[in-house]
């Protein structure tokens, strides 16, 4: 039994903005049940929910902030959170990392490099807990001071650094790596330092005993020039301690038999009814309410990686084309105008929701027959294996860890049953179009199409095959 503190900047349901929030809520859990005594700490923000008024545990001054830790539960589970309370930094409106007006905060570094300090104090039993874990699990650059300042300590707790992005490296000019009144010692190449810059995710990079990613294709993507963002020779530096471990899934949250965001629950044996979610959805977006053509769908932040400007290109395309086309997500702005404009133009066939909405993220991935998912690159993704679960075939780019989890629909595959999507390679328009046209020529094949349905409703996507790899990961530690 390992005792293990897992900091995360995000975790589902407390707070979420993406997939970290997902892993989050659900790893520490399958921990839990595999007999591991964990403990989550994130910061405490105002956005945060609660069920229930969390408990005073501590108290303590860092970095002369006063700092209260706070203790409640991760739903639906035995997993003690622990909360970092700051008001001074986090009691604020906005989410993890923008402002309320959308802005990153001004003083983001500030806020996670406080919360990294306090997880260092509790990693170090120096918070009157009397607890200390043989290890902390740190997600993503908003926790990468961790391993750095861990590393000062004469003896510390082991430590693995998960990257769920590589894209997002927190980096910071020079000066700020003084305000944050940092050890001298951290400001070098092999440390901290990033070409003049202070970057956080060196930290795990660099000191962590073992680094993750979230996909074993990405592990291998990030130690390349295209995927790496300049630190690329790190990794491969570090290759012998980097893995990857492809996420599971909430096969609670997300089961199509038992969905209550659903018109109808349906599973494999009740596949037909499958139909009846989709006429809801067609209707509830105003869209054609017909069985005939396939219904796309698309969940998603709004952003260059998910391949949204060659979805763009491909729409007016589509549109000629018997199927229809949804988009859940929000993001950037130029994307959401784009979007509006073509869904204003052919109101049968394209719906766009901007913003959040988890209810009918459930009905999209229940009622359409497709999930677009075009990454340019993708460290695991989660919305492909939803959709393979609620047997809505995804096409995806073969990349990260869409490359790991869906198996292209060709000849063999289908006959051997292992096909479960369609998976093309180029980052462009055209490959993303001839794939799409592969996909409706498919859909045409009633038979083929059932027989790849249940073979993606049938795949294992949950966290304990996952949560069994990091234990053996952790074991050595
Ligand atoms: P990423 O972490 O890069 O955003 P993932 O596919 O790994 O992408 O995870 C995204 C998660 O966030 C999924 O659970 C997805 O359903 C959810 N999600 C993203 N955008 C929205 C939205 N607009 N409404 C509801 N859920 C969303």
């Amino acid at each position: 039994m390992k005792k293990i503190l897992f900091a995360t900047s995000e975790a589902h349901p407390l707070i979420k903005t993406g997939g970290l929030a997902d892993v989050a809520g659900s790893l520490p859990a399958a921990l839990a049940e595999l007999g591991q005594d964990i403990r989550i700490i994130l910061p405490k923000y105002q956005a945060i929910k609660l069920s229930e008024a969390p408990r005073i545990i501590a108290s303590m001054r860092v970095n002369n902030a006063d700092i209260t830790l706070l203790e409640t539960r991760l739903p639906d589970s035995s997993v003690p959170v622990w909360l970092v309370d700051y008001p001074e930094f986090f009691a604020f409106p906005g989410n993890p990392y923008l402002d309320a007006s959308g802005k990153p905060w001004a003083n983001i570094a500030e806020r996670f490099a406080l919360f990294c300090r306090v997880v260092v104090e509790v990693a170090m039993n120096r918070a009157q807990l009397d607890w200390q874990p043989d290890l902390v699990h740190c997600n993503d650059w908003q926790t990468g001071l961790i391993p750095a300042l861990l590393s000062l300590e004469p003896t510390h707790p082991a430590s693995v650094f998960t990257i769920h992005n590589m894209a997002y490296q927190g980096l910071f000019d020079s000066n700020t790596f003084a305000s944050l009144n940092l050890p001298g010692q951290l400001w070098q190449p092999t440390a901290l330092e990033y070409h003049g810059m202070l970057s956080f995710i060196k930290g795990g990079l660099a000191f962590a005993d073992r680094i993750t990613t979230v996909s074993p294709t990405y592990a291998q993507e990030i130690q390349t020039a295209e995927f790496g963002y300049g630190l690329e020779g790190l990794l491969q530096y570090r290759q012998e301690r980097l893995s990857g471990i492809i996420n599971g899934i909430d096969t609670d949250i997300w089961n199509p038999a038992t969905d209550t965001c659903l018109t109808q629950p349906y599973s494999i044996s009740k596949l037909a009814d499958k139909q009846l979610n989709k006429a809801a959805l067609q209707q509830t977006l105003g869209l054609a309410v017909d069985e005939k053509q396939p219904l796309f769908g698309l969940i998603g932040r709004l952003v260059e990686q998910k391949g949204i400007d060659m979805v763009l290109d491909c729409l007016p395309q589509m549109a000629e084309l018997p199927l229809q086309f949804v988009l859940l997500g929000s993001g950037e702005k130029h994307f959401e105008q784009q979007l509006q404009t073509l869904a204003a133009q052919y109101p049968e066939k394209i719906a766009i929701r901007l913003g959040y909405d988890e209810a009918l993220a459930h009905q999209i991935e229940a009622g359409a027959d497709v999930f677009l998912m075009p990454s340019r690159f993708e460290p695991c993704g989660l919305n492909q294996m939803y959709s393979q679960r609620y047997g809505t075939l995804p096409i995806v780019r073969r990349t990260g860890g869409l490359a790991d989890t869906v198996t292209d629909a060709l000849p063999d595959t289908i006959s051997n049953g292992t096909a479960s999507g369609i998976v093309f390679d180029d980052a462009n328009a055209s490959a993303l179009m001839e794939a799409i046209k592969r996909t409706l020529f498919l859909y045409d094949n009633k038979t083929a199409w059932k027989k790849i349905q249940r073979n993606a409703m049938t795949k294992d996507f949950s966290w304990q095959n996952s949560a069994q790899q990091y234990l053996a990961l952790y074991d050595p530690l």
